[in-house]
């Protein structure tokens, strides 16, 4: 059985995608059987794992409005993991979902016939919270949500903190925030240090520990479509999203959930 997380924060620029695509190699390396869904219509998710979405065709789009089946999406990246690509026809999806019944369960109902195949699935959310993010909540367990320690990151944390309560009072009553994730992190820059002991106050337990710092490998890799993992291995960022892993599925008990699963055992 998978378990599903989504990654979000509707700010753009707060380092998503680059975690999607860093936790799904780490979780992979780590022998995890792992899909990452690209739910952003800039498909940078997809583009960063290798794969051209400009010609991807069928992509997540065409599955979550009933035009073929998501195995025919999926490819898998030279990451380690699968990927379920995105690309700016997504950005329809708005207006297609609008008028169908149970429009916050489409990417849910997807999902469920891959059950068996993944141990993880993640999402790379958009920067916004629209219904592509709320069927992203819908469908998860869990949610990671990066987070750089900026004034007005502060800002963007309650309004999604709303909309996660109104998810899990109206649609999904599991969903959970698995943790905050520190990402470009500079612990000598005053403002980033008292911002990151604002949050740390406020939610508690709520922070994952390990924290990502600025990491110019990290940038560079999605250039070479690859994970900053496979770009270079021993960078500082490929370590920090190694340790995070490490940490998120002590956190999440993957080892014990998904065990039966696990590659090549
Ligand atoms: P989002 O998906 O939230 O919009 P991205 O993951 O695309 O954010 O990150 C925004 C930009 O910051 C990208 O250019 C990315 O390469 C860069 N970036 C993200 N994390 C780091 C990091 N730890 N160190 C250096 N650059 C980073
Ligand atoms: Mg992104």
């Amino acid at each position: 059985m998978s378990k599903i997380y989504c990654i979000a924060n509707q700010k753009g620029g707060v380092g998503k995608t680059t975690t999607a695509v860093n936790l799904a190699a780490a979780l992979a390396e780590m022998s995890y059987r792992v899909l990452l869904i690209d739910l952003d219509p800039q498909g940078n998710a997809t583009t960063g794992s290798g794969i051209d979405k400009v010609k991807l065709l069928p992509s997540i789009y065409e599955a979550i409005i009933g035009q073929a089946d998501l195995k025919r999406v999926i490819t898998h990246s030279q990451n380690g993991y699968d990927v379920a690509g995105a690309n700016r026809r997504l950005a329809s999806a708005e207006e297609e979902l609008l008028g169908a019944e149970q429009k916050e369960l489409a990417l849910k109902k997807l999902l469920s016939p891959l059950e068996d195949e993944y141990d993880v699935v993640l999402i790379d959310c958009p920067p916004t919270l629209s219904i592509l993010t709320i069927n992203a909540f819908s469908a998860s367990a869990g949610l990671i949500i990066p987070m750089t320690c900026e004034y007005f990151s502060l800002e963007g944390v309650s309004d999604l903190l709303l909309t996660i309560r109104a998810v899990r009072e109206q649609i999904n009553g599991d969903l959970v925030i698995s943790g905050l994730l520190r990402v470009k992190f500079d612990p000598r820059i005053t403002l980033q240090r008292q911002v990151s002991d604002q949050l740390t106050e406020f939610f508690g337990k709520s922070m994952f520990g390990s924290v990502v710092p600025t990491n110019v490998r990290l940038a560079e890799a999605p250039s070479h479509g690859l994970s900053g993992l496979n770009y270079d291995s021993s960078s500082r960022g490929a370590q920090a999203y190694r340790s995070f892993a490490e940490e998120f599925g002590k956190r999440e008990k993957l080892h014990k959930l998904i065990k039966r699963g696990k590659k090549g055992k």
